[in-house]
């Protein structure tokens, strides 16, 4: 498929621009063919009227016809299968079979919100029937609903350019609820994003939808995921990056003379703690685990578990060494762009001045071989843990503190430390589920996901899943970013009281 470099504004080719950027091979740190326009003003407020203009016509049509959209944007995914996994790997340089999985996740997201509309459960209805004898005062008929919040702004994210882009879950979810998109491509894979736009767009024709649900603005700078939420017709915005450039979007959307809300995953240092009878009998396993989660897609997930927390023990030095052999079987692997990094060298260094280094990413740790990285393990005690704020910070990549507890009373107080996560994780024997319980009743407060011996990364898309948690992890722990409940972020409830069944919306007549 031929790139054109542009915009797809309300489903329709953006004129040329002469302002652009260009998408880098991080493999090769060549940059790559065409040059992609960069966004403006006047097309993010052209985008954001078609969407608000088409906003009433797609939140009526019937949700089972809103399901056959979201699986025809999963068959033409699957139509550019071989371009869009071609150019995604050589603009972010995860492998192909990575990248394989990854499609096969955001079709299957796309057939499950599908399977959802069928039903009326994401309606949430109540319906209170009218007692017009009841003494002192008559009750009134009052029946509740959901509807869609209206157009949503959805940000590309770089570590996830399938299931957490263009076509990704927070797309696949505001379309499921009725709401149009409008979505802000990451600048480090425009082409990848060009394409499954395309297959939107080619979506949206196909099931004779109105064109204004669905634009793609690409930019390599702030300003137009800025116009875009400040902009008086979005009414909601979901975002997976940094702390920095979600708490930024956070604070535009709460100073809008309308205030909305900003649905921002910003990751989370994922807290793994090993009890000692997991790691006397579990020891090894556990080790070859752990390395293959802090390293799978290059640490850049928001699931890495980077914080492991154990106590001083005789069988800590053998699972160190299991670890470190792990770790040697690592090969140099690229970073998703220069810029992340970047981010992850310097984290990197301000470590090494601080806890034991027992791993070291050695030549690796340098801008001289590119965006390759090896993984880097550092050691401290909870007292250090506890005393440097720094330690608890999210290094994105490959990389992972060991933290040695001289005491349960010890390792409780670190649980007792951390900030909101995403998830946080126990690793315990049956005869340790006393203690394991008190650790969980702390962790309950700072998680979104508890997980006991297993690892954090790999998130199920399902109906139980739940992929958020307390600040910093997210700007609002009662929502969800992964699974069918991620819909509920665009709906709002409405109750109708006292109405009559014709006037009364489909799902709540009798
Ligand atoms: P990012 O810098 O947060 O950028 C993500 C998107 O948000 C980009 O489209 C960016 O647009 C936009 N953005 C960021 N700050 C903005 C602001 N102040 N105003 C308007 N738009 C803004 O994330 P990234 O590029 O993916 O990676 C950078 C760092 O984010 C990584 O090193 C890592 O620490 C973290 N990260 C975390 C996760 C996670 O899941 N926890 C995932 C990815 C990245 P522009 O490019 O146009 O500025």
């Amino acid at each position: 498929m031929e790139l054109s470099g542009r915009h797809i504004l309300a489903s329709q080719k953006s004129l040329p621009s002469d302002r652009d950027f260009q998408a880098t091979n991080p493999v090769a740190n060549q940059l790559l063919e065409p040059k992609f326009s960069e966004g403006c003003s006047a097309e993010v407020d052209y985008a954001v009227n078609q969407a608000a203009n088409d906003f009433d016509l797609f939140r009526k049509i019937a949700p089972a016809k809103r399901g056959e959209f979201l699986e025809a944007i999963a068959t033409e995914l699957l139509a550019l299968k071989t371009p869009l996994i071609h150019r995604c790997n050589l603009e972010t340089g995860l492998p192909l079979p990575r990248l394989e999985g990854e499609l096969a996740r955001t079709t299957n997201q796309l057939k499950i919100f599908a399977e959802i509309l069928k039903g009326s459960s994401f309606y949430k209805i109540q319906i209170d029937r009218a007692l017009p004898e009841r003494n002192p005062v008559p009750k009134p008929d009052i029946r509740l609903t959901h509807i869609p919040v209206g157009p949503v702004v959805v940000f590309g994210a770089s570590n996830f350019p399938l299931a957490f882009s263009v076509a990704g879950g927070d797309t696949a979810s505001a379309f499921a609820a009725g709401c149009p998109v409008i979505v802000k491509g990451h600048p480090s894979h425009p082409g990848t994003s060009e394409i499954a736009g395309s297959a939107i767009q080619q979506a949206v024709e196909k099931c004779g939808l109105p064109k204004g649900i669905f634009s793609l603005i690409q930019g390599s700078e702030n300003h137009v995921g800025e116009d875009l939420v400040k902009h008086p017709k979005i009414k909601a915005v979901a975002f997976t990056g940094s702390q920095a450039g979600g708490r930024a979007l956070f604070n535009i959307a709460a100073s809008r003379p309308e205030p909305i809300p900003v649905f921002a995953e910003m990751g989370s240092v994922n807290p793994l703690f090993i009890l000692p009878g997991a790691l006397l009998n579990r020891g090894a396993v556990i080790a070859q685990k752990y390395v293959e989660s802090i390293t799978l897609g290059v640490g850049q997930f928001c699931t890495n578990p980077g914080l492991l927390f154990v106590l001083k023990s005789p069988d800590l030095d053998g699972f160190l060494t299991s670890i470190v052999e792990e770790l040697k079987q690592i090969k140099p692997a690229p970073m998703l762009n220069l810029r992340i990094k970047k981010n992850f060298l310097a984290r990197v260094s301000r470590l090494s001045t601080s806890p034991e280094v027992v791993f070291s990413g050695g030549d690796y740790l340098h801008e001289d071989h590119g965006c390759l990285v090896l993984p880097s393990l550092f050691k401290t005690d909870a007292a250090t843990f506890l005393a440097q704020e720094n330690l608890s910070e999210e290094v994105f990549g490959p990389a992972a503190i060991i933290v040695e507890c001289s005491s349960i009373d010890e390792m409780m107080a670190t649980a007792d430390h951390l900030e909101g996560q995403l998830t946080a994780t126990v690793h315990a024997e049956p005869n340790e589920e006393n203690t394991c319980g008190k650790l969980f009743s702390i962790l309950e407060k700072k998680a979104g996901r508890l997980l006991l011996n297993d690892f954090p990364t790999g998130v199920e898309v399902c109906s139980a899943m739940n992929h958020g948690g307390p600040y910093p992890a997210t700007t609002d722990s009662r929502w969800t970013s992964v699974g069918s409940a991620a819909m509920n972020r665009f709906l709002r409830p409405i109750c109708y009281q006292n109405f009559t069944q014709p006037l009364l919306p489909e799902e709540l007549k009798d």
